[in-house]
C-alpha cells in the first residue's frame, strides 16, 4: 500500500502484516521470567526459549507511565515530546499543571502519522487518563477499558465495546482493567483486523504482587492466553514495558520514605523550596503518591550544588542532579523539571509532606517506581530480528523501530 514514513527523525516501514505493540504497566522482566518458571505462560516461555527475539532494554526517566507510554508511540524521549510525568510545576503561574492534555506535547505519535498515511490505527488503554495523549491527532478506533460503556462512533472510532468484549465495565483498581484491554484487542484483531494497534494496561497487579507470586503469575497468564492468541492471528506482537517496579519498603512492611519537603523546609525555612512528585495522579490509592523521583524548585538562584550535595548525603538517594544535567543525561525538558532532580535508591520512596500522603490505602507493603532501579524493562518481539549491534542500547521506546523494521515476517 504506503511507503516508509519519517516520525520525529526516525523512519518507519509500512507494515507487512499487523503490528501490535503491547505496554505492560509495571513489567519488571522477573514477572516474566518468573510466569514462565512456574509454567503459567507458555507463549512467552516460547518466545524466551528462542522463537522470538528478547532484548532487555532502558525505559526514559522518569520511570512513570505518562512519559514512558508517549516515548513508546512518538519514538522519542521526553526532551522533545515534552511529557516528562502526571504534573508539573508552572513557575510562572505559581501552579501545579496536569500534563495529561495534548496540549503538552510537543511531538506527533507514530499512531497518527500512519493513520493518516491511511493504515487503520487502534490504541486501547487501560485507565482514560492517557487515551487523549496516545490518540492525539489520530484517525481510528481509541477507547479506555475505564470508560469503555461511554465510547462513541464519532469520539472514539468504536460503539458497544462492552458488548463487542462480553465483560462488564472493570474497577479502575483491579486486574480486569487490563485483561479488558487484552480481550478488546483480540476481538479487534479477529474482526477489524488494524494494521496498528497499541495495547497498554495498568500496574494494580504489579503495585501489588510480587514476581512469582500467585496472583502475579495469574495476571501473566491471561496475558499469555491473549499473546497466544495474537500470534495465531498473524500479527507481528512487540511486548515491552514503561518502568520496572520494586519493593519499597523494611522488613517491617512500612514504606521506607524520605519526606523531602519537610527536609527542605527546616534546612531553608517553611515553603521556601517546593516539591512536586510527579507521579501524583488521580489514582494514588495503590502507591500513595510515593516513588523514587522528585523534583525540587529553590527559593534562590546559586544554591543548587550546595542542596543537591546536601540532599545526597541523605540515605536512600541514589542520585541529585542539577537541571541542565538532569536534562541532559535523563533526556528531559529542561523548562518542565525542577531545579534539582532527586532519585532515590531500589528501596526507598521519595514524598512531600508526611501529613500530605495518605498511606491508608496500601493495604499491603509498598510496590513503586519511578527511579532508575526500574529503568530495565523487557523489549520481545515475537519474531527473529538480523544480527543486532552487540553494542545496542535498547530503549523501550524502540519498540515502533524493532516491529516495523527488524522484525522478519515468519515463512
Ligand atoms: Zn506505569
Amino acid at each position: 500500500m504506503s511507503t516508509d514514513l519519517t516520525v520525529n527523525g526516525r523512519t518507519y516501514h509500512w507494515m507487512q502484516r499487523p503490528l501490535v505493540v503491547v505496554c505492560v504497566d509495571g513489567c519488571q522482566y522477573e514477572y516474566i521470567t518468573a510466569a514462565v518458571a512456574a509454567g503459567a505462560a507458555p507463549f512467552l516461555g516460547r518466545l524466551l526459549g528462542g522463537a522470538g527475539t528478547c532484548f532487555m532494554a532502558d525505559c526514559v526517566m522518569p520511570s512513570f507511565t505518562n512519559p514512558n507510554n508517549l516515548s513508546i508511540v512518538t519514538g522519542v524521549p521526553p526532551s522533545v515530546h515534552g511529557i516528562c510525568g502526571n504534573y508539573f510545576f508552572d513557575p510562572e503561574s505559581g501552579e501545579e499543571v496536569m500534563m495529561n492534555d495534548p496540549r503538552h506535547l510537543r511531538a506527533g505519535t507514530i499512531l497518527a502519522a500512519f493513520s493518516a498515511a491511511g493504515a487503520k490505527v487502534a490504541v486501547i488503554t487501560a485507565k482514560d487518563k492517557l487515551r487523549k495523549l496516545l490518540g492525539h491527532r489520530m484517525q481510528g478506533i481509541c477507547f479506555s477499558s475505564e470508560k469503555a460503556d461511554q465510547a462513541t462512533l464519532a469520539e472514539n472510532g468504536i460503539e458497544n465495546v462492552l458488548g463487542r468484549v462480553g465483560m462488564p465495565v472493570p474497577s479502575v483498581y483491579s486486574a480486569a482493567l487490563s485483561e479488558f484491554v487484552f480481550v478488546a484487542g483480540v476481538k479487534l484483531m479477529e474482526r477489524e483486523r488494524p494494521d496498528l494497534m497499541y495495547l497498554s494496561t495498568t500496574d494494580y497487579v504489579q503495585h501489588k504482587a510480587a514476581p512469582g507470586t500467585p496472583a502475579a503469575n495469574d495476571f501473566y497468564a491471561m496475558m499469555d492466553r491473549n499473546l497466544a492468541r495474537l500470534d495465531e492471528l498473524g500479527a507481528t506482537i512487540v511486548l515491552t514495558a514503561d518502568h520496572g517496579m520494586n519493593a519499597k519498603h523494611g522488613a517491617d512492611g512500612q514504606p521506607i520514605v524520605i519526606y523531602l519537603q519537610d527536609v527542605l523546609d527546616a534546612w531553608l525555612g517553611e515553603g521556601k523550596a517546593r516539591v512536586i512528585l510527579p507521579i501524583t495522579d488521580p489514582y494514588v490509592v495503590h502507591h500513595g503518591a510515593l516513588g523514587s523521583f522528585a523534583l525540587a524548585y529553590l527559593p534562590a538562584l546559586g544554591i543548587e550544588d550546595a542542596v543537591a550535595e546536601r540532599i545526597a548525603k541523605l540515605p536512600g538517594i541514589e542520585i541529585v542532579l542539577t537541571r541542565a544535567v538532569a536534562a541532559e543525561r535523563f533526556e528531559l525538558p529542561a523548562d518542565r523539571i525542577g531545579d534539582l532532580v532527586v532519585v532515590s535508591r531500589c528501596d526507598t520512596v521519595i514524598g512531600t509532606s508526611r501529613d500530605r500522603h495518605d498511606l491508608s490505602g496500601l493495604d499491603v507493603p509498598l510496590r513503586s517506581h519511578g527511579g532508575t532501579s526500574e529503568q530495565k524493562v523487557p523489549l520481545l518481539v515475537n519474531r527473529s530480528v538480523g544480527r543486532q549491534p552487540d553494542a545496542r542500547r535498547w530503549r523501550n521506546f524502540d519498540a515502533f523501530d524493532l516491529g516495523l523494521n527488524l522484525a522478519v515476517p515468519p515463512g
